[in-house]
């Protein structure tokens, strides 16, 4: 749905709901005025100390009712996602609905063992009677800013390990999809304490706001160029923040691929969700020996796909606008359509389009389209294509489709890019367990498996004393019988240290000089 802020006759801000797949309005929701967004973050603030005093056990009791009922609203879930994304009903299920069930899964299994303090195990000779361990803590409020493409995984990749980790959220949803946002957090406020989940509703003013209300991390998914500011607000208040900013992958097929599995494979990765996916096939690089049988199946699969049956329309008329400019341009510069290439509606409906004879320095292969559009490149040199492949600024995810496993790996590991698959493309994104993120423009930060922990968490250090000895060595006074104590410590570590025979008793004899001096 294309979100457009308007004034209400009473004078309040409403987003109006746009359907894409009609262009009609359908909806209003109102906008969280900006100067009511630090009130939400205290409520946020006020309710994290009792949330995280539940304790875990309790907490996942009741992440448990939020999976419960987020999986009885699953209807709801998919027709909403329909009326404001335009999603096609198999696309909602498998994206939104199942995935999630098993993201709740994972969480709710892992949490426990991912939460474990690490003990700290000390030397008992350099440290006597002290142990300790590192546990990880709850940062506090989190700020949660969320795109609309997967208006329900990408929240919910937060929500869950944040909330059971003990932390509460304040979460602004895109503007383009708050009808589906307000439907989760009705699901939070139904089963969760008030407060634990507070929604803000609005476009970059409310975000804004938002990074700025004292929150104690941002979670941010959405452009590079929205994220450069996220990470600047941040950045003067030294505020953590996960940035999450998208791709431009490149799927490579060797000439020993299995073509129909490749075809179908990148026909889906490119054309799923529209194109509007991060990790969407943008560049496809095939061996010139196998190219044109490629387009020529890459074509004839894509004229089959079906109009909002198979590939929804694009969520906004801007977003359709940069979409028809890159294929203008490419067409113009000298690419060839081999099939679709038109935005004939319903709504903003573009159609699958399979370029070829195209440049990289086009639109098409050097920025993020987030729309259905398939350039295909044939290469003679695998080096060369692969050097292509890393030479945009993004890093999130690429595919290698070959029989040679070993091979397709090696290729994928020589790559800038935070995700590798081999004979597939895209659906790890959707895996809890599986780290999704990448370097350079695509931001760094960390979403899902353990590792979306260190946004979500501070490690805190505990160290007990049992009062080994009143005096430690590193304590004053400097004196020679300690820088002796050192120096034996040192050429006793040289040697092979307590392994070599008579360490032991020649430390002891260190250390009892030491002490008696
Ligand atoms: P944006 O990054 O432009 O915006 C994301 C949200 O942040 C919007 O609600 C935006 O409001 C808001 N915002 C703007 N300025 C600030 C600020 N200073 N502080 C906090 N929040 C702010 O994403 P869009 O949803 O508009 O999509 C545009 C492009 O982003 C797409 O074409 C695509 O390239 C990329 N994208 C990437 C995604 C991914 O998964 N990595 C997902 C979706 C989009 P406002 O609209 O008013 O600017």
């Amino acid at each position: 749905m294309a979100g457009v802020l308007q004034q209400d006759p009473d004078g309040s801000t409403v987003i109006a709901c746009l359907d894409p797949r009609s262009g009609q309005q359908v909806a209003t929701v109102p906008v969280t005025p900006v100067d009511q967004v630090g009130a939400a973050v205290a409520r946020a603030r006020a309710a994290q100390p009792d949330w995280h005093g539940l304790g875990l056990a309790r907490r996942k009791v009741l992440v448990e009712a939020l999976r419960q009922a987020f999986l009885a609203a699953a209807p709801r879930v998919v027709s909403l996602l329909a009326e404001e994304c335009g999603r096609p009903g198999g696309e909602a299920w498998t994206s939104e609905v199942v995935a999630n069930n098993d993201l709740f899964a994972w969480w709710l299994g892992q949490i426990d063992d991912l939460l474990t303090a690490d003990p700290i195990s000390l030397n008992p000779v350099n440290y006597p009677r002290k142990g300790g361990r590192v546990q990880l803590e709850p940062v506090g409020v989190v700020g949660l800013i969320t795109p609309w493409n997967l208006p329900v995984a990408i929240p919910l990749r937060c929500l869950v390990p944040a909330l059971l980790a003990g932390n509460t959220v304040a979460w602004k949803p895109s503007e383009h999809s708050p009808r589906t946002g307000a439907l989760l957090h009705e699901l939070c406020r139904q089963v969760l304490p008030p407060g634990v989940v507070e929604l803000v509703q609005g476009d970059g003013a409310q975000g804004q706001a938002l990074v700025t209300a004292g929150v104690d991390a941002v979670v941010f998914t959405g452009s590079v160029r929205t994220g450069r500011r996220v990470a600047a607000l941040c950045g003067e208040r030294l505020v953590p923040c996960s940035l999450e900013l998208g791709g431009k992958d490149a799927a490579v097929v060797l000439a020993d691929a299995d073509l129909e599995r490749a075809v179908e494979g990148i026909v889906w990765a490119a054309f799923g969700l529209a194109g509007q996916n991060c990790a969407a096939v943008e560049r496809c690089f095939v061996d010139a020996a196998l190219y044109e049988r490629f387009v020529d199946a890459v074509v004839a699969r894509t004229r089959k796909l079906r109009p909002l049956l198979d590939v929804g329309p694009l969520i906004t008329p801007a977003q359709l606008e940069i979409v028809k400019a890159h294929v203008a341009e490419a067409v113009d510069r000298g690419a060839v359509v081999r099939c679709g290439g038109g935005a004939p509606g319903p709504g903003w409906y573009h159609e699958p389009t399979v370029l070829t004879g195209v440049q990289d320095d086009m639109l098409v292969m050097a920025e993020e389209t987030f729309g259905p559009v398939l350039p295909i490149v044939p290469f003679d040199d695998l080096e060369q294509a692969l050097a292509r492949v890393d030479g945009t600024p993004y890093g999130l995810t690429t595919s290698i489709w070959t029989r040679d496993l070993a091979l397709g790996e090696a290729l994928g590991l020589g790559l800038r890019c935070g995700v590798v698959t081999v004979n597939n493309h895209a659906f790890t994104g959707a895996l809890p367990m599986a780290a999704w993120g990448g370097p350079k423009d695509t931001g760094g930060g960390v979403t899902s498996s353990r590792f979306a922990l260190y946004h979500l968490t501070r490690p805190r250090t505990v160290v007990l004393d049992a009062l080994g000895q009143p005096h430690e060595m590193w304590w004053f006074p400097y004196n020679e019988a300690l820088e002796r104590l050192s120096g034996g410590l040192v050429e006793l570590a040289r040697r092979g240290g307590a392994r070599l025979p008579g360490a032991r008793a020649a430390l002891s004899g260190f250390i009892a000089r030491w002490k008696d001096s």
